[in-house]
């Protein structure tokens, strides 16, 4: 297959060859005029930062960058809801010639009287960079002040991608690791990074771990509090998901506090089961029961979704998905999901992906399967038109290319309603990816039109009844 491709991305997308040493370009700057679907520097510490629900959220830049902001992810929060309003200080152009820095103080003195938060962080954005206001003297002002931590986020949006954000954000939350009282902490205790709590999943994956007898001391940032950040270096061990967001956390809190890391998935079978073994088996010199606890689990869940999972593969089987995701760790769990599904996947990328990410990616795909690095419209939409997907699994900006084409899609990014992690998650995916994959409106799209049969009034009934089932019935008759 020959995609449509700038040639100064040729190095970015790689076919897989059995027998070929696999060697892909990545982790550098998006190529100008390709459209990238990566997100700027303020949007990756956003993302990460925003689900701590009793922190004041301000952006000090235009409007529009805050836009970007609200509920974008459905972060869930089982207290305080402060994360779910944003607040900027809409900078304007006679900010820009005398400086914001008076807006800024005057913003956060307001609004900390008005919302009294635990804690308050300050997004820089491009223009605060370009115009050089002194963000991080403005914050010790409030936060001598007010009495709370004010942290300087340093996110100016041009100063790299998504990545540079998530190291930013990294920076800002460790001003606040070490700084609370450690004390009554179980030598069986963890942090959860890397989880945002999309839909609830983690108190799905928390309470996994407490029927093991761990204690979860901080879930960062998911369900996220200023006070669990303070006291989350008295856990005895940091479960890091995703590959980008939260390691540089967890490497800052091994080396000034001796905590050890293990990277984690929540998705899929044998990723779900790994992540709760794998920490169980840190714990088994100090918990010898821990093991038979953590297996006895994994029994009784996988009880429940293999039958399900059997009974929906039967429609499944053969079909074909393109993945395309920001951190390249839960595309490997996704190429494993798929495989349970009876499906393969034949395109598979991320945004931020690292070598060894991808080198990783290409040990469990199949022979032909394109794996790409930062990729952009044009391109995924020539794989997923060259390649005949039955669906595409993305983010926001994926959607609209998937539906373009007539073709199904999963969001498994930051506007997901379902919870998609641990075991019950993944039966939601099973079902959710069969409702899509078999849904009879592909039917009616002009991709599939030649190729299958005719459009009858029954297959317009089958259409309808997936709406509502009145115009099903009146089709039918
Ligand atoms: S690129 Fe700059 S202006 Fe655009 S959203 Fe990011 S910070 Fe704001």
């Amino acid at each position: 297959m020959k995609p449509a491709i700038f040639e100064q991305r040729s190095k970015q997308i790689v076919q897989k060859r059995e027998g070929d040493e696999f060697s892909i370009a990545c982790n550098r700057d998006s190529l100008a005029g390709a459209v990238s679907q990566r997100a700027c520097v303020f949007c990756g510490s956003r993302v990460v930062l925003y689900p701590i629900a009793d922190a004041l959220h301000l952006v000090h830049g235009p409007i529009g960058c805050a836009a970007y902001t609200w509920d974008i992810r459905g972060a869930l929060s089982s207290g305080p809801e402060l994360h779910r309003l944003s607040f900027s200080t809409d900078l304007r152009e006679k900010d820009v010639i005398f400086g914001g820095e008076k807006k800024l103080e005057a913003a956060l003195l307001e609004l900390i009287a008005q919302h009294k938060p635990n804690a308050a962080f300050v997004y820089s954005t491009c223009i605060v960079g370009i115009i050089g206001d002194d963000v991080g003297a403005i914050c010790k002002k409030v936060s001598a002040a007010t009495g709370i931590p004010v942290i300087p986020v340093q996110s100016e949006g041009f100063k790299g991608n998504k990545r540079a954000g998530y190291e930013a954000a990294c920076r800002a939350m460790m001003q606040l690791v070490g700084t609370g009282d450690t004390s009554g902490i179980s030598p069986l205790s963890i942090n959860i990074l890397g989880d945002f709590n999309l839909a609830g999943e983690i108190w799905i994956i928390k309470e996994y771990y407490e029927r093991m007898g761990i204690e979860v001391v901080a879930t960062i940032t998911g369900d996220g509090r200023v006070g669990d950040l303070a006291r989350c270096h008295g856990a005895a061990l940091n479960v890091v998901q995703c590959s980008g967001a939260t390691m540089d956390l967890a490497k800052m809190m091994q080396e000034k506090f001796g905590v050890p890391v293990i990277r984690a998935s929540y998705f899929g079978i044998e990723d779900m089961s790994k992540a709760l073994y794998d920490v169980a088996r840190h714990f088994q010199d100090k918990d010898p029961g821990i093991m038979a606890r953590t297996a006895a689990l994994v029994k009784e869940e996988l009880s429940v979704l293999l039958p399900r999972l059997a009974e929906l593969r039967k429609d499944l089987e053969g079909k074909k998905a393109a993945v395309y995701v920001g951190g390249a760790f839960k595309a490997f769990s996704l190429v494993k999901c798929f495989r349970h599904l009876g499906m393969k996947v034949v395109v598979v990328g991320s945004q931020t992906g690292t070598e060894e990410d991808y080198k990783e990616l290409a040990a469990i795909t199949d022979e032909g399967t394109i794996i790409v690095d930062d990729s952009n419209p044009l391109e995924l939409a020539r794989f997923v038109k060259d390649l005949d997907v039955d669906i595409f699994v993305g983010g926001v900006k994926e959607r609209p290319i998937a539906y373009k084409l007539g073709v199904g899609f999963c969001d498994h990014n930051h506007e997901r309603k379902e919870a998609l992690e641990g075991f019950v998650g993944m039966i939601n995916f099973a079902e959710e990816v069969h409702r899509t994959v078999m849904s009879p409106v592909w039917r009616f799209t002009p991709r599939r039109r030649g190729s299958l049969q005719p459009v009858t009034a029954l297959d317009a009934a089958a259409c309808a009844s997936t709406v509502s089932p009145e115009p099903a019935k009146e089709a039918a008759s």
